[in-house]
């Protein structure tokens, strides 16, 4: 059967010929097409042939077959692009293992002809919501009733059941309470934190999900010197600064160092770099299926000690990302007196932005003298610059509460 545009094609590829039968072929959903042949020798003919959209794979198939052809499939020409979905176990070692080798997503066996459905229907999801946007300290009363007060925190939702987090200001609370509200708190995920300075860091011991047994967190962030990164968790937690400890944590808490490279967790890949910042500060880019979002902040482009091939670099691991999240702390003409401060002004980002050829930019951790008014006029400043620059880059305020959809380029509303 020929594959019309309006015709979502399925390849689900499972060994166990029971498993098969219960799936009926017929969707029963218009425009969707599933199939679910005997697996044959050839896999990667058979898949070829059938050029599907979604692939389903199991991971067990011929003796672990389904791992290889995996690997092999994104080396194919014309099938790079195939979501693949591998169904395993539900064990982390399985889930890692499946990631490993290229998959998209997991589906945990056994599985329903409408888990298979309700997979598609999510594996394709890539958006973020900002939990707080403000830099340094937060902001209360009617000069943040706009764009919020809470410091910095992103919260990245990816496929059906991935959550990212990029640092923890005081929006982690914001956060940890929507958990709580919507799912009592369920949170497996990982929390990447840029440095570890009071207002990207501070609010940590207050993300509930911690201290829920069942939970999986995995906790990441650069090293300070010899310091790792969990030594300066522990530091924060030890009782002095802080009255519960680390051993207060009920949920299963894993720890790691990042340095400036490439990673992939989860079937997503994450490129971090090393910021112009006091301290090791790390920015990171997050790409998935073509499209990608970096936050960088805090990040001095005035900053010539960083080398003078920085901002070069810089433009380089940003270009062309869809959106890009910047510090933009300073107005122009309060930049010279914050010189190595560790911040940049609005037109040292719009240049950035417009030379890295991004698509969207977010004026993001601001200077905690700036209410909204403030920052509705540095959206002026930033988006009259780029005019005068000819750019296509479109400036925006990021806006706590605000959920942006990876997919669409769009705001979306809050859920
Ligand atoms: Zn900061
Ligand atoms: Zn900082």
């Amino acid at each position: 059967m020929d594959q019309t545009e309006t015709t979502l094609r399925i390849l689900l590829l499972e060994g166990n010929e029971r498993q098969r039968e219960a799936l009926a072929v017929s969707t029963g959903q218009p425009g969707v097409e599933l199939l679910c042949p005997p697996p044959n020798a050839s896999l990667l003919q058979q898949i070829g042939e059938a050029s599907p959209r979604y692939l389903f794979l199991d991971g067990d198939l011929l003796d672990c077959a389904g791992y290889q052809v995996l690997t092999a499939l994104r080396d194919q020409p014309g099938l790079q692009d195939v979501r693949v979905v591998m169904m395993a176990d539900g064990s982390p070692a399985a889930r890692a293992r499946a990631f490993d080798a290229g998959a998209d997503e997991v589906l945990v066996k056994p599985y329903t002809r409408a888990e298979v459905l309700d997979t598609v229907a999510k594996v394709e999801r890539f958006q973020f919501t900002f939990w707080g946007t403000r830099g340094t300290l937060p902001l209360t009363g009617e000069a943040a009733l706009r764009y919020g007060g809470n410091t910095s925190c992103l919260g990245l939702d990816v496929g059906c059941d991935r959550h990212f987090v990029f640092d923890a200001g005081t929006g982690l609370r914001r956060y940890s309470r929507h958990l709580l509200e919507r799912q009592g708190g369920k949170f497996d995920g990982r929390v990447f934190i840029t440095h570890p300075h009071w207002d990207h860091l501070n609010c940590l011991p207050f993300f509930s999900p911690f201290y829920i047994p069942g939970n999986h967190i995995s906790l990441m962030g650069p090293p300070q010197g010899d310091r790792s990164f969990r030594k300066l968790l522990d530091g924060q937690m030890d009782g002095t600064y802080f009255p519960i400890t680390v051993e207060a944590f009920g949920a299963d808490v894993t720890y790691g160092d990042m340095l400036e490279g490439e990673y992939r967790f989860d079937g997503v890949t994450l490129k971090a770099f090393h910021l112009s910042h006091p301290g090791y500060c790390l920015g990171y880019r997050i790409e998935r299926f073509g499209r990608s979002v970096a936050y960088i902040t805090d990040n001095e482009l005035g900053n010539i000690q960083a080398g003078d091939d920085y901002i070069e670099r810089l433009v380089g691991f940003l270009h062309g990302v869809d959106m890009l999240i910047h510090d933009t702390a300073y107005f122009d003409h309060e930049y010279p007196g914050k010189i190595n401060w560790g911040h940049s002004s609005i037109s040292q980002v719009v240049r950035l932005a417009h030379a890295a050829k991004v698509g969207k930019l977010f004026l993001f951790h601001h200077d905690p003298e700036h209410g909204d008014r403030e920052l509705e006029l540095k959206l002026a400043e930033a988006t009259r610059l780029a005019d005068e620059l000819g750019s296509t880059v479109e400036c925006l305020l990021a806006c706590e509460g605000d959920v942006w959809d990876l997919r669409t380029l769009e705001r979306v509303p809050a859920v």
